[in-house]
């Protein structure tokens, strides 16, 4: 890894892309695509951001001036400021000027691409997700350099989990000191808390609330946050007290059903082939109708993005992908739980970025 920015190649990949498509011009607005081209990312704001990426010219950044402090120059762009009496459109439509074909982010906001269609007639829209997506599918070590940082500081957050009391406080309470520890382990921001007791564990994604952990819950902890714009996601299942003999029997089944997806993983193979390496040990021990979700999804400027690990995906594993691994087992009205790590496909098999304990934590 080099100092140099990492901005001019990725343009430079994106315009090749944007060549395969038969695509003349790019715009990208709020969302993800933008700071990966540009490290910078737009306030979802009324006010028009715009990156505008041509073969034939440099790319051009329009951004509203009170704005404009916050772009870090770099040699890959140049930066237009437009003030608050100018018409950002006219900006945009002139930078589009001679384009047949724009492809256009998925997230830019409808009122700027209709304006857009607007002043624009005859050029065909269409979205720059078959561009951006594939590339930032591929992480490049500039990227796995700051997810693995991430990584490691959920990890961190990961590990203190079992100094907290958690019989007698509310999932609320928890999943604020949780989110505390997201900050103090080395987060920037915090994405979400996901603490999950008792019969709500059957909830994947249950929404933290009033309930009173107690003595003999099983506990799903799902948690994430941002550094340097990249997001980590990690979960531990916890029991508070020592678990039931179904619990740890089925908690085994979910730690070899994590080892076998992730044994699986290496470039070459289909997406859908990992889900079913997790879903065939889980199914084996009984529990195949309780595993309700996918065993992944890609993650990196955000949360959730390609590659997803399903049954019917058809991508082909490459070296630069990261995704979780996330296999779970719930029985609704009873109990949950999940296992979750973020893994990288090399050039000879698989890095785990998670090193946190996969065992059940116990807890008081
Ligand atoms: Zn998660
Ligand atoms: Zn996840």
């Amino acid at each position: 890894m080099t100092d140099t920015s990492p901005y001019v190649d990725r343009i430079a990949r994106a315009i090749a892309a944007m060549d395969a498509d038969g695509v003349d011009a790019m715009g990208l607005s709020v969302g993800a695509d933008l700071p990966y081209l540009t490290g910078y990312r737009a306030m979802p704001l009324e006010r028009l951001t715009m990156l505008v990426v041509r073969p034939d010219a440099d790319a051009m950044l329009v951004v509203p001036e009170l704005e404009a402090p916050r772009v870090v120059p770099d040699p890959a762009f140049h930066v237009v400021a437009w003030s608050e009496t100018d018409d950002p459109i006219a900006l945009v439509t002139d930078l589009l000027g001679g384009a047949h074909r724009v492809a256009v982010g998925a997230q830019t906001w409808s009122r700027f691409l209709l304006a857009l269609q607007q002043r624009l007639p005859g050029v065909e829209f269409t979205s720059a997700d078959r561009i951006m997506g594939p590339l930032r599918a591929r992480k490049d070590p500039h990227e796995l350099a700051r997810l693995r940082a991430v990584a490691a500081a959920v990890d961190a957050t990961m590990a203190s989990l079992v100094g907290l009391r958690f019989a007698g406080t509310t999932e609320r309470e928890m999943a604020r000191a949780i989110a505390d520890l997201l900050v103090a382990s080395g987060h920037e921001e915090v994405d979400f808390t996901i603490v999950a007791s008792g019969p709500n564990a059957a909830s994947p994604h249950h929404e933290p609330g009033s309930r009173v952990i107690a003595a003999g819950d099983t506990i799903v902890v799902d948690i994430g946050g941002s550094l340097a714009g990249y997001r980590s996601d990690a979960t531990r299942t916890l029991s508070v007290g020592e678990p039931t003999a179904e619990v740890a029997d089925a908690y085994a089944v979910l730690r070899r059903a994590q080892e076998a997806a992730i044994a699986a993983v290496r470039p070459g193979v289909a997406a859908e082939a990992v889900d079913r390496a997790a879903r065939a040990v889980i199914a084996e021990a009984g529990y195949g109708e309780a595993f309700v979700h996918r065993t992944g999804h890609g993650i990196g400027l955000e949360t959730h993005e390609a590659p997803y690990i399903v049954e019917g995906s058809d991508t082909v594993l490459e070296a630069g992908m990261t995704f979780s691994i996330e296999p779970g087992i719930y029985l609704a009205g009873r109990w949950g739980m999940r296992l979750e790590d973020i893994v990288a496909v090399t050039a000879g098999g698989v890095e785990r970025l998670n090193r946190a304990d996969r065992g059940l934590y116990i807890v008081e």
